[in-house]
């Protein structure tokens, strides 16, 4: 069977994630045979070079064979089991090794199958503990501007990008919006290499209004991935956590982006010297093997929940894949690779490379009003005007048109909005780096001077 049957199969009945279907009449899908390190192959053995570590989830490239064999083994002892009152070493082991290397204080896991469910998770366990601690007034949560935190409902509210929510407001939650950095258009005029976080003052207002009311606010700490990866600095999230402090408010990081050494650390808080009350993993923690996430806590947190059944202040939330074998089977042999093949390290010495050419090849072109990077996560973001920073009509949809040409040629771009952006497995070598950067490059000037 050949490219075209699969093609019109799929359209016959798959509805793909985040896409208008009717865009697949032009563009249909590829139909991934199979996949190496940073390289995915369709049918035909055309590659790709995965930029974006298939949604930011694939670690340490494709089809890893110590993730394979890992994964292999516990498939033959044990598939799957109830995770109330059964329990397994593989999940003790994960939690064994991840404490080890989470910010200090963070030690009770809660298993979930995806990001947005540890959202959810970890909203209904900062809202029951205020409930249970004599704080019954805490009832609202409060969000960065421009955040994401998923697609479920109270996940979907606490996100604030208008293109997955706007249609869903009449059945969201009303969320307390915090002004969050917005270090490109900074309108205090500062450089975020080295500001005060004046910005910092809007946070300060907004928890004299509502800290009281509040369980917790969520952040993307250090980086809005889908509000087009947007950076700002560490000095930021000290601040929030004194002022959390003060209103005992819960700080919960969502790291389900950020975490695992995409920072250039292996977490995003790690650069901050403070730790969050919960924090949300997902995306690196299986390698992007298997769908799994994790919301881990404090000693403080867990304790308030732990009292006789008939209190009633269990936590009353499970998930049927809670603590699923192969997937922590898959997460405790990558932190045995990040550990002894000195994968963060390797790869925080690459970034400098990957930072400078992508520097070298885009500052100059008049579209690109800024490149910004942390780890090897780097972003271009086109702009209509250079000087006032004014974006591009986004019924011209540069952004895609540069994502198909690229495509084209072999590279999986997929930008967000008009930042072009790279998010590339930790294992990313020079010799692809030269590569992607320069299709990227030309089908960038190709879409701009057309
Ligand atoms: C991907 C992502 C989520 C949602 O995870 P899913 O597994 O897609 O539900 C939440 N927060 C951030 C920061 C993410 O990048």
């Amino acid at each position: 069977m050949d490219t075209k049957y699969w093609q019109s199969e799929d359209l016959k009945y798959i509805w793909h994630p985040c896409s208008q279907m009717k865009d697949y009449e032009e563009l249909p899908p590829i139909v991934v045979d199979h996949a190496k390190g940073i390289n995915i192959y369709d049918i035909d053995g055309k590659c790709y070079k995965d930029v974006v570590s298939s949604w930011w989830c694939n670690l340490l490239g494709h089809c890893n064979s110590r993730i394979n064999n890992a994964i292999k083994q516990q498939l033959d002892t044990l598939e799957h089991v109830i995770f109330a009152n059964f329990t397994h070493k593989t999940a003790i082991t994960l939690c064994q090794k991840l404490v080890e290397v989470l910010p200090k204080g963070l030690c009770k896991f809660n298993f979930a199958d995806n990001g947005s469910a540890s959202i959810e998770m970890a909203m209904k366990m900062s809202f029951q503990y205020h409930q249970q601690t004599g704080n019954t007034q805490k009832k609202r949560f409060m969000a960065l501007t421009d955040a994401y935190h998923g697609e479920t409902i109270g996940a979907l509210s606490v996100g604030a990008c208008d293109l997955y929510s706007e249609i869903y407001k009449p059945i969201l939650m009303d969320i307390v919006r915090v002004q969050g950095p917005d270090c490109y258009r900074c309108p205090y005029c500062k450089d975020r290499d080295n500001c005060s976080c004046e910005c910092f003052e809007k946070a300060i207002e907004t928890f004299e209004q509502f800290g009281e009311e509040t369980c917790a606010i969520l952040v993307e700490p250090l980086l809005q991935g889908s509000a087009g990866m947007k950076i700002y600095p560490p000095l930021f999230l000290k601040k929030l956590r004194e002022l959390c402090d003060k209103y005992n408010v819960h700080l919960i990081a969502d790291e389900i982006a950020t975490g695992y050494g995409r920072t250039g650390k292996m977490f995003a808080f790690d650069h901050t010297g403070v730790s969050p009350d919960i924090m949300c993993l997902s995306k690196g923690l299986t390698g992007g093997y298997m769908p799994m996430s994790v919301c881990v806590t404090t000693q403080e947190i867990y304790d308030a929940f732990y009292a006789d059944y008939l209190t009633g202040k269990a936590f009353m939330h499970s998930h049927t894949y809670a603590g699923n074998p192969l997937g922590c089977s898959a997460g405790i042999e990558v932190l045995n690779i990040l550990k002894d093949e000195n994968i963060i390290e390797t790869a925080r010495k690459r970034a400098g490379y990957f930072n400078k050419i992508i520097k070298e090849k885009f500052l100059n072109l008049k579209n690109v009003g800024e490149v910004r990077n942390i780890g090897l996560i780097n972003a271009i973001e086109l702009v209509k005007n250079k000087e006032t920073k004014e974006p591009f009509n986004s019924k011209l949809r540069t952004g895609y048109q540069i994502y198909k040409k690229a495509l084209n040629r072999g590279v999986l771009l997929r930008p967000l909005g008009d930042v072009i952006y790279f998010n590339p497995p930790l294992i990313i070598e020079e010799e692809d780096m030269d590569f992607v950067t320069d299709v990227a490059l030309e089908c960038t000037n190709e879409v701009l001077n057309s």
